[in-house]
């Protein structure tokens, strides 16, 4: 028995939640896998009805269970909120309490999409990189941190630290990924100057001992940066600290060009792990069933893979996806300028997706 909880939070969140745990309460079924589906609140549903974004008896059951599938949170009616009290607070809340340390963002292009990267079609075609961040430590929460006087003269400081333990166990999610994808690790740094980096160097030297299967290379941030729009190929998985990754994982999102297409996991060190698209809550399309499930199916497809090892229930979604894909099957959303797709709903694409694994023996 699998435990998941699912918080589809504001705006499209619910819709296009819905359509995930359709697809995997199918999946499930058809690979044996009994399902216990819990669902809650989070974000701005949750203040309206409990005052803030995430209460304690959420996290608990978030605690218990095998998985968490989000939706999406936040929206203009709680802009005005105390900052405290944002919707997105309880997201954050969330990846703290769970110790998320690991975001997985893929970038992969798909074939019937080539055209939405604003690069060239033979630059991204084929492009299937993962871009793995350290989600907890760094720049972001290192301390001295702050802003204050000295000599009358004001200070801001941040602080970019890391324990060794920290840089291990996020370049083990990384070889490991590595492993079940082409074995190329790609470890992201800036050790030609900060120290910090430095320690990064010799800790995924060290591990690397231990995957002798995988490839390992290790790029300057700067020129990761630059390589990712002139030869995004190359690259299987990146691995890096939390703000080299922050930006990069944005960049490498852009080239694929769909925000409705880009599902992520969020893992910690006891197995938990954290689905979500990337996108926000869309409250411009919000209960107008146009939204783009495909980001939040593609999420269900990351947690068979990582939650439940079941990469063959993992690979059958995204093949899904593909034929939904390559027979024409659009939301506004990935429809562009001159092409002549008849736009379909959130839930008809849902259907579609459903229609393409029922149709697997
Ligand atoms: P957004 O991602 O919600 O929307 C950006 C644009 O992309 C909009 O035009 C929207 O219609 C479109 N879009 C996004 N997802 C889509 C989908 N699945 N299908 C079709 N179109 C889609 O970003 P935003 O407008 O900057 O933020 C809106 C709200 O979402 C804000 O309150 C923001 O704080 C919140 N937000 C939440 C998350 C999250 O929950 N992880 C992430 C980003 C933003």
């Amino acid at each position: 028995m699998k435990r998941i909880l699912l918080l589809p939070g504001d705006g499209i969140g619910p819709e296009v939640t819905a359509q995930a745990r359709r697809v995997l309460e199918l999946v499930a079924q058809r690979h044996d896998i009994k399902l216990d589906l819990d669902e809650a609140l989070i974000g701005g549903c949750s203040i309206d009805a409990t005052g803030v974004p995430l209460t304690d008896e959420v996290v608990a059951r978030a605690k218990e269970v095998d998985a968490v599938l989000l939706g999406a949170v936040g929206g203009p009616k709680w802009d005005g909120i105390a900052m405290h009290l944002k919707p997105e607070k309880g997201l954050l809340r969330i990846r703290k309490e769970l110790g998320l340390f690991a975001n997985l963002r893929p970038a992969t292009v798909f074939e019937a999409l080539i055209d939405a990267s604003t690069l060239r079609p033979e630059v991204v075609k084929g492009i299937d990189l993962l871009v793995i961040r350290e989600l907890t430590g760094g720049l972001y929460f290192g301390e001295p941190k702050g802003i204050s006087s000295v000599n009358g003269v004001r200070r801001g400081v941040n602080t970019m630290v890391y324990d060794e333990h920290e840089i291990e166990r996020i370049t083990r999610v990384a070889f490991e990924a590595a492993r079940g994808r082409r074995k190329k690790v790609t470890h992201v740094h800036k050790a030609n100057v900060l120290d910090v980096c430095q320690l990064w160097v010799e800790v995924v030297n060290h591990l690397a001992k231990e995957y002798p299967d995988v490839e390992l290379a290790h790029q300057l941030v700067d020129s990761c940066a630059m390589l990712l729009v002139k030869d995004p190929k190359q690259f299987d998985v990146i691995v890096t600290e939390n703000m080299f990754g922050d930006i990069l994982s944005d960049e490498a999102a852009m080239i694929t060009g769909s925000l409705g297409m880009l599902p992520s996991a969020s893992l910690g060190s006891d197995g938990m792990g954290l689905y979500e698209p990337v996108h926000g809550s869309a409250p411009d399309i919000a209960g107008q069933n146009k939204a783009n499930p495909l980001a939040a199916i593609l999420s269900v497809a990351m947690l068979f893979e990582h939650s439940f090892k079941e990469l063959r229930a993992a690979a059958e979604i995204n093949d899904a996806v593909k034929q939904v894909l390559s027979d024409g099957k659009r939301t506004a959303d990935i429809i562009l300028p001159g092409q002549k797709f008849t736009p379909i709903g959130c839930t008809a694409m849902g259907d579609a997706v459903l229609e393409k694994l029922k149709a697997l023996s």
